[in-house]
């Protein structure tokens, strides 16, 4: 199907895209505001972008996606879509009962400029009910930059500082990860005995059980109280910071509640960089069970070690899985010789280097200086493959073309991933997630092998 991507690399002038690895900011918004309990996302734009945003959650989750929309038609498209939104918020109170409606923006209401906050404030809604908003123009950043418009909201809207002392617990910002991880993140801090606070959690709403009887809003996600609570935190930790540095910084700047940036926990590193900041700042010991399971999956890298050693890969998808995932490929002895994201630039308003900067600096300290690119597209990462063949490549189902023209052994990771069920229920954080990515790419790679040995070369132990 990719029969005509050239191998030549020929400069593009224009600025185009050709499969872009990414999406646009409202979906990202829309599965952020899905982590607060009875929340329902409101798209204020036409119904085209809400049907498409939901499409693509429900499908990568393979749970109902419930979000409304303020209908733009011709009027609202020229006249702004103030009347709209104010009409939506009486209907979805009236009809949906949530007890939050998270309202995120569109191209369509960005470009006609609709000031939201006063719309919101002239709103009829009924007493006890609340309305917050996030700008999500999609002709800027990615639906990661939507993901963290969205939890910055909830920081601007409802954290409060009302404590003079700090209460001893802290804030998880989970980023842009599945409820599988958000739950193994939560379970790490709770084996650590430290009280913590996930914002957004979709655990317990698109992971949710099948009980029998439709439930609107499922029994999980953070609440409003819980939210307000998040200002008297002792700590802050954002976990990738494409994704979640921006709402820390902002409570930190809001709230006085100190923030610690770090990368997703995939990998060793990465999960033993979570466990430490949560020893240090909350003087708990690593208990041994957790202690158990780092030793477990220590003894698997080492057992599987010459499945990975060597190997080229590529690697492409959001930019803290990405990165995370360079860093944990790079444990595992593997060659991330291409390596690219969607989303540009570096973390909005975070100040910090930019992804290409943090990846070339995780490869040259490996000794290895490969392909990397943010803001790029699929075209680019399946030239460099031709160019450069890899033994393996990791990414999201849209990967599945390029493993497919270029006949490389794939793992599916990030998001999204429509091909495929039950991802998004497993975590592929903390040591429980490496070594379930450890049982994925040595099961692709020796697939590959299996099917490519000489009868007198198929072997029974590997
Ligand atoms: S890119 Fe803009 S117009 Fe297209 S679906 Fe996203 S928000 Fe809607």
């Amino acid at each position: 199907m990719l029969d005509a991507t050239p191998k030549k690399i020929v400069e593009r002038t224009s600025g185009g895209m050709i499969n872009p690895a990414k999406t646009c900011q409202p979906i990202g918004a829309m599965y952020a505001a899905l982590g607060i309990h009875r929340c329902l996302p409101h798209s204020h734009g036409s119904q085209g972008c809400c049907s498409y945003h939901r499409m693509h959650l429900t499908r990568h989750f393979r749970d109902p996606v419930m979000a409304s929309t303020s209908s733009f038609t011709e009027g609202a498209s020229v006249f702004g879509g103030g009347a709209n939104l104010k009409t939506a918020i009486k209907n979805v109170f009236e009809i949906y009962d949530p007890d939050v409606m998270a309202v995120h923006t569109t191209c369509l209401s960005e470009t006609i400029g609709d000031d939201l906050p006063t719309i919101i404030k002239q709103a009829e809604m009924p007493e006890g009910k609340v309305v917050f908003h996030a700008n999500t123009p999609s002709y800027q950043g990615s639906h990661i930059t939507g993901f963290s418009n969205m939890t910055k909201a909830m920081v601007t809207y409802f954290s409060e500082s009302t404590l003079l002392e700090k209460e001893d617990r802290v804030n998880l910002i989970p980023g842009f990860v599945n409820p599988g991880d958000m739950r193994e993140i939560k379970r790490i801090a709770a084996m650590m005995e430290i009280p913590c606070i996930m914002f957004p959690d979709t655990s317990g709403v698109l992971d949710s059980p099948m009980t029998g009887s439709f439930q609107m809003y499922p029994e999980g996600g953070v609440t409003l109280p819980e939210l307000k609570k998040t200002g008297d935190s002792k700590l802050s930790l954002a976990l990738g910071r494409f994704a979640s540095s921006d709402a820390a910084g902002t409570l930190e700047k809001k709230c006085k509640v100190p923030a610690i940036t770090l990368r997703t926990p995939i990998g060793i590193k990465a999960t033993d960089a979570f466990v430490m900041a949560l020893r240090g700042a909350f003087a708990m010991e690593v208990p041994r069970e957790l202690e158990e399971e780092r030793g477990q999956l220590v003894d698997i890298m080492t057992d599987t070690h010459f499945h990975f050693h060597g190997k080229k890969v590529a690697i492409f998808g959001d930019p803290d899985i990405v990165a995370a995932m360079v860093e944990f490929s790079l444990s595992l002895g593997m060659q991330p010789v291409h390596v690219l994201t969607g989303t540009p630039g570096g973390a909005l308003g975070s100040g910090m280097a930019g992804f290409e900067e943090e990846i070339k600096e995780l490869l040259s300290a490996a000794g290895l200086n490969g392909n990397v690119k943010s803001a790029g597209d699929l075209f680019t990462l399946h030239q460099w493959i031709k160019n450069e063949p890899v033994d393996l490549l990791i990414g999201n189902t849209y990967g599945k073309f390029i493993a497919r023209a270029e006949d490389v052994p794939f793992v599916r990771l990030g998001f999204p991933i429509l091909d495929r069920s039950v991802h998004s229920y497993l975590p592929v954080v903390g040591y429980h997630g490496a070594m379930r990515l450890i049982e994925m790419i040595s099961g692709a790679l020796l697939d590959r092998q299996d099917r490519d040995a000489a009868d007198e070369d198929f072997e029974l132990v590997m």
